[in-house]
């Protein structure tokens, strides 16, 4: 019987292609505009399988791949792709929950003590040749510890972040979110509030819902009016939750006072765009899991994901759990 075919698109190590090509027959594209990439349109027709991240799935792009069974995101974010459609389609979608949580957490907390510290924008005033006097007010930040964290979102990612906050830095933790989380309210003291109550009572906002047409847009001009003139904002779960604009006037117009983030409304973030430009704008390029372990057991989760589902077993992080009818 002839190996089943499974088309790679994102970084997995060579030992992970090895494991791959075991069992399926592999392709692994490298271009940056794959959707537009006759050659990778042509694999699609006999593709079985999907690895990868950063690729917006389209219909189109399904219509191309009859064969299609299951595809494994190298992310834990599923607003890539057209959930409901795939699940239409019988098409698997899996991704990697958990294993990215501390490491993402990690970066959102050093979004907010970086915009705190200003420690980027004082780096830089090093290396310019300006540091010829002791420092004075002009260079003073804020401090974190104690203050108040609001988390815009309390899965994963926003329990870690607080957990950092409440545990290492003494913060009081208030959070908006779908569903209350009693558990967390126990463990860290957490406080349940309306997101526009939080906005005002937060001098740390940190956002980490997922993309979804409910979440699009959630934080706009309203909710950074609504925010302390010394409120810190950061982003670390997708740009477009985010009206960038708005944002960007809050930032010049002194309505907040700074913001960490990791996310953009478009990525790579075009050349155009004030942010990186701005003093009081931390801004990286989508680093959240980006660790070596962490990418690498990411890819590992995908590996084993699209493995189990090819073969007719459940893969352990399915999305879709309606295209999973067997016992
Ligand atoms: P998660 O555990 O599913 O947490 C998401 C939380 O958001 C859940 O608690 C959920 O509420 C809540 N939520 C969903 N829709 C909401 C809404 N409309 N209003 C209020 N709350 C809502 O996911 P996670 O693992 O923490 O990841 C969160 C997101 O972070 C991902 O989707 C991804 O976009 C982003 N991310 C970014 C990076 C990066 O590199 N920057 C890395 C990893 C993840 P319930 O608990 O009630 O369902």
């Amino acid at each position: 019987m002839s190996k089943k075919s499974v088309l790679v698109y994102g970084r997995l190590t060579d030992d992970q292609l090895a494991t791959l090509a075991r069992d399926f027959d592999v392709t692994h594209f490298s271009g940056t505009d794959l959707a537009n990439d006759p050659a990778f349109h042509k694999a699609l027709q006999g593709a079985h399988g999907l690895v990868g991240a950063s690729l917006a799935i389209t219909p189109d792009l399904l219509d191309m791949a009859p064969r299609l069974e299951a595809i494994a995101s190298v992310s834990v974010g599923v607003d890539n792709y057209p959930v409901e459609e795939l699940t239409r389609r019988g098409i698997l979608l899996c991704n990697t929950p958990d294993v990215l949580t501390e490491t993402t957490a990690d970066t959102g907390f050093l979004l907010i003590m970086a915009t705190a510290r200003r420690a980027v924008e004082l780096a830089e005033f090093i290396k310019r040749g300006d540091w010829e006097a002791g420092i004075g007010e002009a260079q003073f930040g804020s401090d974190v510890h104690g203050k108040t964290l609001g988390m815009v979102g309390f899965g994963r990612i926003g329990a870690a972040i607080a957990r950092r906050g409440a545990l290492g830095f003494g913060m009081k933790i208030l959070y908006s979110n779908a569903s209350p989380k009693p558990e967390l309210e126990a463990e860290l003291g957490a406080e349940r509030r309306e997101l526009d109550a939080l906005l005002a009572e937060a001098d740390f906002v940190c956002v980490t819902v997922p993309l979804t047409a409910a979440t699009e847009k959630l934080i706009g001009a309203r909710e950074f009016s609504l925010m302390k003139p010394s409120g810190i904002f950061v982003n670390i779960a997708r740009g477009k939750v985010v009206d960038e604009p708005a944002l960007i006037a809050a930032l010049e117009t002194g309505e907040i006072k700074a913001a960490g983030l990791d996310v953009f409304e478009q990525e790579p973030l075009p050349s155009e765009s004030p942010l990186p430009h701005m003093k009081n704008v931390v801004a990286l390029p989508h680093i959240g899991s980006a660790t070596t372990e962490t990418r690498n057991a990411m890819a590992q989760r995908a590996v084993d994901n699209i493995t189990l589902a090819l073969k007719g077993q459940r893969p352990i992080n399915l999305v879709n759990a309606d295209t999973w009818s067997k016992p």
